[in-house]
């Protein structure tokens, strides 16, 4: 399997998930003009889906996701809470998936898992990708680190993790007092030291390798995930940092 972040931050969210018979996009984030010129980046094209698998119902993961489905055919699993969350935008033009936390469904070569996470949406998840014997999970838009999200994530071969917020950078920025408590509260984001705690508690030994998403433009500074992540990730073969704007180069798992 392999993963190729499109773009990661709060202005939209796009991963791809490939094996040898699938390609699966993680949210949609991105207009259907920039997926498409993004999946171009990597010579993929919108046609290429084999389904997408949508997060929760935030606009930095939603924003293009109905109008992708509509113009490729392509099926959108979510849970049945995010699309409570999105009724009034659902007609009968989508093909929407019903997806349920730890219920794993085959996507061609793919089981996905989809687990549920403490975030404000209605009823959010992220999701573990398993391919001959090769397990990818992609975490982000977490607000702490639950044991079921220890136990899920425990075993990969290759992961997607949040890093958003420096905290002192956060609580010293200018986002408005209600927005600081969201982002840093228990259904929010993890900060650095969060995303340092849950690398030391999970068992990293299996990673091939890492991408960090979700840095936040405002309230984090790549300098500053180094500084807090580079004794948990030194030992994990592949470190990528992905952006809002820029493409990562592949992340490809034995
Ligand atoms: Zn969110
Ligand atoms: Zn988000």
């Amino acid at each position: 399997m392999r993963l190729v972040s499109l773009g990661s931050g709060s202005k939209g969210n796009a991963t791809l998930v490939e094996s040898n018979n699938a390609c699966l996009l993680v949210d949609c984030g991105l207009s259907v003009r920039e997926l498409k010129r993004r999946m171009g980046e990597v010579n993929r094209q919108p046609e290429d889906l084999s389904g997408i698998l949508l997060t929760h119902e935030h606009s930095d993961h939603r924003r293009g996701v109905l109008a992708v489905a509509r113009k490729y055919s392509v099926s959108v699993y979510m849970t049945a809470g995010t699309a409570a969350a999105m009724k009034g935008e659902l007609s009968e033009t989508e093909a929407i998936e019903i997806v349920r936390g730890d219920n794993t469904l085959p996507i061609e070569d793919i089981g996905v898992t989809p687990v549920a996470v403490p975030h404000d949406a209605r009823e959010p998840v992220q999701y573990l990708f398993a391919s001959r014997g090769v397990t990818l999970g992609v975490l982000t838009d977490l607000g702490s680190i639950t044991p079921h999200v220890l136990a899920s994530y425990g075993r990969c071969d290759g992961l997607l993790l949040e890093a958003n917020h420096d905290s002192a950078m956060l609580a010293e920025g200018p986002y408005p007092a209600s927005l600081k408590r969201r982002i840093a509260g228990d259904w929010g984001h993890l900060s650095n030291g969060q995303t340092a705690a849950l690398l030391e508690a999970l068992d990293c030994s299996r990673l091939q390798g890492i991408v960090i998403g979700h840095i936040s433009e405002t309230n984090n500074a790549q300098a500053r995930v180094e500084a807090q992540l580079d004794p948990y990730v030194a030992g994990i073969p592949a470190v990528h940092y992905a952006s809002q704007e820029q493409v990562t180069d592949w992340l490809t798992l034995e």
